[in-house]
Formats: C-alpha cells, structure tokens, sequence
C-alpha cells in the first residue's frame, strides 16, 4: 500500500532554489552559509504557512550536508535524504506549544554538552517558541547567548511580540512576509500542471485570495478542490467550495441595486439564500467588485484580469464610495440581525434606499422649490422691492439640513444697470420659522444675476452644483473678490480644487474673472452674527473658520483632489 502525503508536504520546499518569495532571508542564509559562518541562532519570524519550518530544515540541511557546509545542500545524501524524511538524530525539533514548561527546557538543555551523533552540528528547531513559559525563557537564555561550538538553535515563532527582548537580541532575526496573490496561483497551476488536471487561472487566483497570503492554506484548499474537481477546477467549483457568489452574480446584484431593478434583486437574494453562501464573504465580494470599479474610475488602474467594463462607468465616483461605507458598516452588524440572511437583505434594501443621486442638492432645487420662507423683520428700506420679488428664498428641506438658498423663480435679465452704488444694501434681511437659520439676501443689482447665472450654468455639475446649491450668496457681489459661505455640512470641500473650478465656471459663464474663496458658514454663529449687510465678521474671525476648516479637511482634500469630481470641458 502507498503512502499518502499531503500535497502540502509533497510540495514542501527541499532546497533553497524551490522557494516562492522570501528571497531576502534565502539571500541571507545561502550567504553566511557560503561564508561558512552561520550564526548559532536564528530568528524566523511570519504569518502561518509561509515557509519558517521549511527553510528551517533546507538551513538544517545546509549545516548538515556530508559533502561540507554548503548554500547548495545535495539533497542525495545521507544527512540530506533524513533530514527530508524527518529521522535525522542530530536535528531536534521541538514544539513549544506542548513543551512549556521550564522541565522540558532543563532537560533540553541538559543534552546541549553531548557532542552531535551524525553530523557536523547538533540543531534544535524550536517551533512556536512564544508559548514557552517565562522561566523557560530564562534558562534557555544562557546557552543561546554562548553555546557550545556544536550547537546551532533555529527559533521559528508566529507571533515574535511575545517573545522576551533578550531573547529575540540574541539571534539573528529573519521576518518571512506574506505571500502575493499571483506568487500563490502561479504555485497551485505549476502543482496541476504536473498532475495534468485542467484548470482555469481565474480559480487559482480566487484560491490564493481566500489563502490570505499562507502557501499551505492554498495548497491545502487546492487538494480540497482536488477531491471535488470530476473533470477541471473552475471557477464555479471553487466559488461553490468557497461558499462564494459566481463573479458575474456579484456585478449583476451590485447593478441591479444601482438601477432599482427589483425583481432581479429579489432573484438574486434568492439563489444566495438557497445556495447557502457565506453572508459575509459575499459582502467582501461586493466590496471587492466596487473597490475594483472605483480604482479603475478614478486612477485608471487595476488589476489587468478584473477589468471593468463600460457598464460600471454609470456609477458615480461619490455613488460607489457611498456603496462601499454602507456595505463596510453592514459586515459589521451582520451578526446583530436576527438572522444573517435578514442582515444581508436590509442592507441590498438600504443600498437602494439612500443614493446619492436621489438625495443631490441640486437636483432638489431644479425639480421643486420649497417657497417657505415667512418674512417677519424688514430692517431695510424695501428700494429694491419692484424687482427683488423674482428672487425667493428658499429652504430646502431634510436633505440640505436646512442649508439657505436663493432661489430664482424666473430670469431677471431686465438687468438693473441704473444701480450702480454698490454701497447702497441691496438686500433685505428675512427672519425664517425653520428652526435651523435665520438670515437669507435677496438682491436687486445686476450683479445678483451673475451669482444667480453662476449657480445655474450647465457648467455646474456634481459636486460643484451641490457647493452652489447652498452657499449663501457673497454680499459683494459687484466686486472680484467672492467670499462664498457654503453649509456646514459640506465643509469638507472647502478646497482651493472646488474654489479653482468655480473661478474658472465664472470666466467662462460671466466672462468675469472672480477670485472664489470657499468658507464654511458655521449655523450657530450666522445665528448671533447675521452675514450681508450687517456682518460682523472680522477679518479675524474668517480666517479663522477658515484656517479650521483646512486643518480639518487637511486629510480629506488629498483624496477629494484625486477624486477631481468633474472635468470642466
Ligand atoms: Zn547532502
């Protein structure tokens, strides 16, 4: 009868030259022992399944190897073939997970003094050495400091914080990282390819996903498939061993909540259910997808294999962030639910219940003004009267926060040339019944039509036309300098991006070159302070709102920049 080994052990690495990755601390280790001055105790450090056992036996090997200490073991001889086979006498492997206590360690270290039986060394690898007791720690401490000549101590440990700091000085310390996606596949199609089973790469890489960087966790779950595959490993095999939605599945699930398609939605969270995926891995697929999306939108990279298409360019960039925050904060309350299923469900329903799209400022205002505004305080001569009744104040309402805007209900291009003092107030203060603010303008100089114009030019989108959606208007409006005090809320995109574009929308629109400032209109002071014509806003004061609103946004203009919302031509 023929031994069964398991393909990980199979595939173990039995050289040097046979390792994926790590070749930093392969470099090292070939190096001293090329020197021939290996020193009496390394450090291997690294997540689980990332080689530290195996390199442990190939450096074993190397200090072992009849034919001299060697970077190239042979591999053919005695010492070499039993090391591999696990029955060498003087490599001593030692689990410190069962073997904690300070008794082990002493009569461990009672059998440092005897001369090695085979070889030239006597190793001790010692695995998992964290779990060693701290009195084990202490006794072990002197022989690793100065053992004798024949003796060579190989510590490998998953988790070196726990490791007392005179321990981990006296070796020499080798960290082994992860490994890479495609590192990972390419292993698992070299392993099919000799045992001539079909294959498709896109399974492999959805193997070396799941393996989260451990080699034998994907060789492991690659015999897993081995057993399942009847013809070739695809992808429908693993996603169905993986508990995960077929990729297509996800995009189709992630589009159709996007569009409002119902009865496809409801078909899809059907198959899932019935088809008992993993709640939270599909949840990690759907993030996955839109991270995809999103770099490809804004950078223009990604990964060549998971390329997006012109379907996913619908999305709006701010839409697809949005996405990604409520499916983040839904993997975190899954289990909260009643039942997963439940979790999972109200989160595709919520999805589709808040979209930036349907709450956007600016196309609130464009499809219904809110005329709510009651006037109860005129502090100022009504001289612009006749004409200031086109332009009403407007509130809008839930979505805005009760932000203020000017709205015009028709187009006052009849212009008011003969107001030519721009001193004389053109606005006229309205106390408002919204508990949330009290001040809005209304203005009669001609110069109010460019702001008016400003906020309502095709050149506005997105971001841009929510800024203007509910900024309070500038009071001088006949100079070049505006001060656009934009709400609270949106005080994160006070930016010299945003103020840029606007200049350049007011050179285009007005024909004016206007230098924007953007400044967050805190409530609670417009509330002491009225703004306009009675503003007492210092300079002082400004610049402080504003230098405060550029400290707290200093992290998130980075990525607005890149966002770069909209392109002016
Ligand atoms: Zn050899």
């Amino acid at each position: 009868m023929q031994d069964y080994k398991a393909l990980a052990r199979q595939w173990r690495p039995q050289s040097f030259q046979y390792f994926v990755g790590q070749q930093h601390a392969i470099t090292a280790l070939q190096q001293s022992l090329k020197r021939k001055s290996v020193h009496h105790a390394h450090l291997l450090t690294g997540t689980r399944g990332v080689g530290k056992t195996s390199l442990a036996r190939v450096l074993a090997k190397g200090l072992s190897c009849i034919k001299g200490v060697t970077d190239v073991p042979c591999e053919q001889c005695e010492h070499c073939k039993a090391i591999e086979q696990g029955n060498y006498v003087d490599l001593i492997e030692i689990d410190a997970a069962s073997k904690t206590k300070v008794e082990d360690t002493k009569e461990l270290l009672n059998q440092v003094h005897y001369p090695p039986v085979q070889g030239r060394y006597k190793i001790y690898l010692i695995d998992e050495v964290h779990s060693l007791s701290a009195n084990s720690f202490n006794a072990l401490l002197k022989t690793l400091e100065e053992p004798p000549e024949h003796i060579k101590f190989i510590l490998a440990t998953t988790d070196p914080q726990k490791l007392p700091i005179t321990i981990q000085s006296r070796c020499i310390q080798l960290h082994l990282q992860q490994l890479t996606e495609a590192d990972i596949a390419k292993q698992l199609e070299k392993i099919l390819t000799d045992r001539s089973t079909t294959f498709s790469h896109q399974a492999m890489m959805t193997l070396a996903e799941a393996a989260n960087g451990s080699m034998r966790d994907a060789i492991s779950l690659l015999e897993q498939a081995i057993a399942l595959c009847k013809e070739s490993i695809d992808d429908e095999l693993i996603d169905n061993m993986l508990g995960r939605a077929p990729k297509a599945d996800i995009k189709s699930l992630v589009h159709s909540i996007h569009n409002n398609a119902k009865e496809k939605i409801s078909e899809h969270l059907g198959k899932i259910e019935k088809n008992q995926l993993n709640y939270h891995t599909v949840i990690d697929q759907m993030i996955t997808y839109l991270y995809q999306v999103t770099q490809q939108q804004v950078l223009s990279t990604g990964n060549e294999a998971n390329k997006t298409d012109t379907d996913d360019k619908r999305f709006g960039e701010e839409q697809v962030q949005l996405y990604i925050q409520q499916l983040i904060k839904a993997k975190g309350e899954l289990d909260l639910y009643p039942d997963q299923p439940m979790g999972f469900n109200l989160t595709v329903l919520r999805m589709m219940a808040f979209k930036l799209e349907q709450t956007s400022l600016a196309e609130l205002i464009k499809q219904q003004p809110l005329p709510i505004m009651q006037e109860t305080n005129e502090t100022l001569p009504r001289q612009s009267n006749t004409k200031n009744e086109s332009t009403v104040a407007t509130i809008i309402n839930g979505a805005s926060k009760g932000a203020i805007v000017n709205h015009p209900t028709q187009e006052t291009t009849t212009a008011h040339k003969s107001n030519n003092n721009p001193k004389v107030p053109t606005q006229t203060t309205r106390e408002v019944t919204q508990p949330t603010n009290s001040q809005v303008y209304t203005s009669a100089n001609n110069h109010e039509d460019h702001w008016n114009q400003l906020k309502n030019s095709n050149e506005c989108r997105g971001m841009i036309s929510q800024i203007l959606a509910t900024a309070i208007a500038p009071n001088n409006l006949d100079d070049n300098n505006w001060e656009i005090r934009i709400d609270s809320s949106l005080s994160n995109l006070a930016t010299p991006t945003f103020e840029q574009k606007i200049e350049a929308i007011c050179l285009k629109t007005l024909k004016r070159t206007i230098k924007i400032s953007l400044t967050c209109a805190n409530t609670d002071q417009a509330k002491e302070k009225p703004i306009g014509p009675g503003d007492n806003h210092t300079k002082k004061e400004k610049s402080t709102i504003t230098k405060k609103t550029e400290t707290h946004n200093k992290k998130l203009d980075h990525f607005i920049n890149t966002l770069e919302a909209e392109p002016l031509e």
